[in-house]
């Protein structure tokens, strides 16, 4: 499988660390990307996720450690050398050229001939869909032109990897939305390899493969979207991807098939249908979604539920769902989610309505750190 493209890391960082004087913006990060990946780098602000892109297309050179793309060693390489190409978050559009010659700007520069550059050109502006607005200016755009401009001009170049800074930061949440799945679209048809570094754990969750999620200069977790959101392995990550409940405990009992962790915030025994790692004693912290958790008015017989008592303190209608805020007996709270299907179109419950909060015991994550 060594030549496996798919198999092989195209882009490897090797125990990188970037120090600025005593400071650590990266600290000894491993990460294997592949061919073809649209991969997010994602994090809150200084974690470090822009320094890891800039090390990738040469802006920086790591303090330690090594930096493969393509099997090469990036060490000493400077950005114009490397297989990369960045697209910043300001877009950088050259404000007195056309669209097209701004998309061509890089091609005349290497001296392609002309008739090459005028199908590359438009070729491109067919794919992010800006054939028409092609002798405008970049103030006669919208943002969202705009950015598909600075996307062509990154792209005609064929580069290896794309990087893309927060590409979609300028733009307001609806745009972004619709911006997310043509970016995605565009990366699938052309095929490169997308790094990409954002703050917003949505825009990761949609658009990307797999995702890093970053926290002061480390990599707490790496995974598909859905790993990280159903097996997160921290509490950093449950929380910074989606909204989740944590419930501190200590395990009191378990074999191989199950765990019961004891929890004085919550004042119940919370039954795991599976094995945990950890010893007797130990502290642990469930960690159930908030969609995972049912309201119910009667307690249930099966035992397979968790079940918590509370009144119901907060309500949120949010159209195709409604967010309830449970004040359980023991004084902590609680968030869930539930749909509101077509028939069920109001909230279900009220202020101060009691209510039961069950969840199935194989919902919710079990976590030590
Ligand atoms: P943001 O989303 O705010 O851009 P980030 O995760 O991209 O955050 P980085 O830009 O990678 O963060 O910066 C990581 C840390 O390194 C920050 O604390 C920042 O202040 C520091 N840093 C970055 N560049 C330099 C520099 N040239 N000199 C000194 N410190 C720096």
């Amino acid at each position: 499988p060594w030549n496996n493209p798919d198999t092989v890391p195209f882009i490897r960082f090797e125990n990188v660390t970037k120090k600025f004087g005593d400071f650590y913006a990266v600290d000894d990060v491993s990460l294997d990307i592949y061919r073809h990946e649209l991969f997010a780098l994602l994090g809150g602000s200084g974690c470090g996720k822009t320094t890891l892109l800039r090390m990738l297309a040469g802006f920086e050179e790591p303090t330690s450690g090594k930096i493969f793309i393509d099997g090469v060693d990036m060490a000493g390489v400077p950005p114009y050398e490397r297989p990369t190409n960045m697209m910043f978050q300001s877009y950088a559009l050259f404000p007195h050229m056309s669209v097209e010659q701004n998309v061509a700007f890089g091609l005349h520069q290497d001296g392609l001939p002309k008739s090459e550059i005028r199908t590359l050109v438009s070729d491109m502006l067919a794919l992010v869909q800006m054939s028409k607005f092609a002798t405008r200016k970049p103030h006669q755009l919208s943002g969202g032109q705009r950015q598909r401009v600075a996307l062509a001009r990154s792209l005609v170049k064929n580069p290896k990897v794309l990087l893309l800074d927060e590409p979609l930061g300028a733009l307001d949440k609806k745009l972004r939305e619709q911006t997310q799945f043509e970016l995605v679209n565009i990366q699938e048809k052309v095929g490169t390899t997308f790094v990409m570094v954002t703050h917003d754990q949505e825009e990761a969750m949609t658009m990307a493969s797999r995702i890093s999620v970053m926290n002061d200069g480390v990599i707490k977790q790496t995974g598909t979207p859905f790993e990280l959101y159903e097996y997160p392995n921290s509490r950093f990550t449950a929380n910074f991807v989606g909204q989740v409940n944590l419930i501190e405990g200590v395990l009191v009992d378990d074999d191989e098939k199950y765990a019961i962790i004891r929890s004085d915030d919550a004042d119940c025994d919370i039954y795991i249908d599976h094995a945990v790692q950890g010893h007797q004693g130990m502290t642990f912290w469930i960690a159930i979604r908030p969609e995972r958790v049912r309201l119910i008015t009667e307690k249930p017989e099966d035992t397979k539920y968790n079940c918590l008592s509370g009144k119901v303190e907060e309500i949120g209608y949010l159209g195709g769902l409604s967010t309830y805020h449970v004040r359980l007996d023991s004084g902590i709270r609680i968030k869930v989610t539930e749909p509101n299907s077509t028939r069920q179109i109001e909230p279900r419950y009220t202020w101060d309505d009691r209510v039961w909060a069950t969840w199935e015991s194989g919902a919710a994550s079990v976590l030590s750190q």
